[in-house]
């Protein structure tokens, strides 16, 4: 399995620190607010990452953190009046409940900054102790001067990354490029005691943290949308090495952006939907066949009439299962031959190569389009909708498929209504109706048998 790795710059084979294990952290969200239609896209992305590494045979453990203590949490708690717990608490139920409806699989830890203070402030100690860290005023900077190798994820060049992180001026710190580990507090915000006085730790000190904790000093993956390579992962990683001298994850990957007319959506900028309200328009396969039709990598304009144009592909993949009655042959996987197998493999192999997605997403199409293909052998299409099945859930799709489907049993009643009216077309002795419905029927595979008892219908799609 091939991964561009955002730290070496290129595609490379994927070695787990562990043999046939995966360890695997994504940043979470900052619980201040509904989380945006853009962080979805990221979220679902790792989530697809992590069922990929399970299909392809891995034992995976998969973090994602809550921010829970954050500038903007306090600034949102002034905002609603209300103490900022409870603004973590009403965004952090609000994010389980989405994550849940869109499709994501509960992750195996989701940590909470504030459950991780204490080690958050010993391990600021370390860092201080090894003279990597110094306070000024309350407030402990990490050094990045003391770090050879500061910069070496992003790739930037210190006056670049003072462009990128618009750093402002702040006269306590030695390089305008040091960054926050535990922060003084005003009075009246929320506050932990430490051997620097009353503060809380800073953002990038949390995932480092955290991260370790769970998945060990380095892990396998590291993830986010690209916003993250700088400072937030930069500074995590910074701290790692600062600490223990190891990488804090041997691959880092980053997503592209959900843009709104070329703008990276966001929170600050205030051009977003909030996955709340999508949830409430759309399906939650249809945003799910929006993001993986693209690669993660590459940046997708949002619309809501682009979401309304991808319905009709995955209203695609349920007609095609619908055409050979999946729902009863579902049970008995027949072996796959080796026209079906071939799907398989290459989704296997589009996927091995750094989660194309899109390629993906064209082979679960093109199954679809082989499965209402009456001239293909009905063997061949059976298989072809068991690939299709198998493929589709590796991607998210398909968790109700039963369901779905059924609903779909009423063609079955629509065809006895089609019947029905072919009889009294028939006794108003209206032949051209009456045809034009027996022929309109066998067109889609259903074949009309007058007997002496009535007329009976012979699917010849299964
Ligand atoms: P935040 O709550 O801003 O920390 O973001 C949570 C996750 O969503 C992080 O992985 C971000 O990189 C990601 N993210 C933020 N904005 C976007 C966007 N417009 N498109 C895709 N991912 C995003
Ligand atoms: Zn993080």
């Amino acid at each position: 399995m091939k991964i561009y790795n955002t730290q070496t710059r290129q595609k490379e084979d994927f070695t787990p620190v562990e043999p046939g294990k995966v360890k695997l952290y994504a940043c979470g969200p900052t619980v201040y607010n509904y989380f945006h239609i853009g962080n979805a896209r990221t979220f679902m992305f790792f989530d697809v990452v992590r069922r990929y590494f399970e299909y392809a045979g891995y034992d995976v453990t998969f973090v994602q953190n809550i921010t829970d203590i954050d500038d903007k949490i306090i600034q949102q708690s002034i905002a609603e009046n209300v103490p900022f717990e409870k603004v973590a608490e009403h965004y952090t139920k609000a994010f389980f409940e989405d994550t849940k409806k869109l499709g994501l699989r509960p992750t195996d830890h989701a940590p909470k900054a504030t459950e991780y203070i204490g080690k958050m402030i010993g391990f600021i100690r370390d860092l201080e102790k090894k003279g990597f860290a110094y306070e000024a005023d309350g407030d402990v900077y990490f050094s990045v001067d003391k770090l050879d190798n500061y910069g070496s994820l992003s790739g930037k060049k210190t006056d670049e990354q003072m462009v990128g992180a618009r750093i402002q001026e702040n006269k306590q710190k030695r390089n305008p490029l040091d960054f926050t580990l535990w922060k003084k507090s005003k009075p009246g915000e929320p506050t932990w005691n430490s051997p620097w006085g009353e503060g809380r730790p800073g953002w990038h000190t949390e995932c480092v943290v955290m991260s370790r904790d769970l998945l060990g000093d380095t892990f396998d993956i590291h993830g986010g949308a690209i916003d993250l390579v700088f400072p937030h992962h930069e500074n995590e990683q910074a701290q790692a090495y600062a600490q223990n001298g190891k990488p804090l994850s041997n691959y880092w990957m980053h997503g592209g952006f959900l843009n709104m007319s070329g703008e990276k959506m966001s929170k600050s900028l205030g051009n977003f939907f909030t996955t709340r309200d999508v949830l409430k328009k759309f399906d939650p396969e249809v945003i799910r066949l929006f993001f993986l039709s693209k690669h993660y990598r590459s940046p997708i304009d949002y619309s809501p009439e682009l979401l309304e144009e991808t319905k009709s592909g995955v209203a695609n993949f349920y007609d095609a299962l619908d055409f050979v009655d999946f729902l009863k042959i579902e049970g008995n996987k027949p072996q796959f031959g080796e026209k079906a197998q071939g799907f398989v493999d290459s989704f296997k192999a589009v996927m091995d190569d750094d989660f194309n997605t899109a390629k993906a997403v064209a082979i679960l199409f093109d199954l679809a389009r082989l499965i209402k293909n009456l001239d293909e052998p009905i063997e061949e299409r059976v298989q072809y909708a068991h690939a299709l099945v198998e493929i589709g859930s590796v991607l998210g799709f398909f968790s109700n498929l039963d369901e779905k489907l059924r609903k779909d049993d009423l063609s079955g009643k629509l065809i006895e209504m089609m019947i029905e009216y072919r009889q009294l077309f028939k006794k108003e002795k209206n032949y051209a109706m009456a045809d034009k419905i027996r022929n309109d029927l066998n067109e889609i595979g259903i074949e009309l048998l007058d007997t002496k008892d009535g007329t009976i219908w012979k699917s010849k799609r299964k």
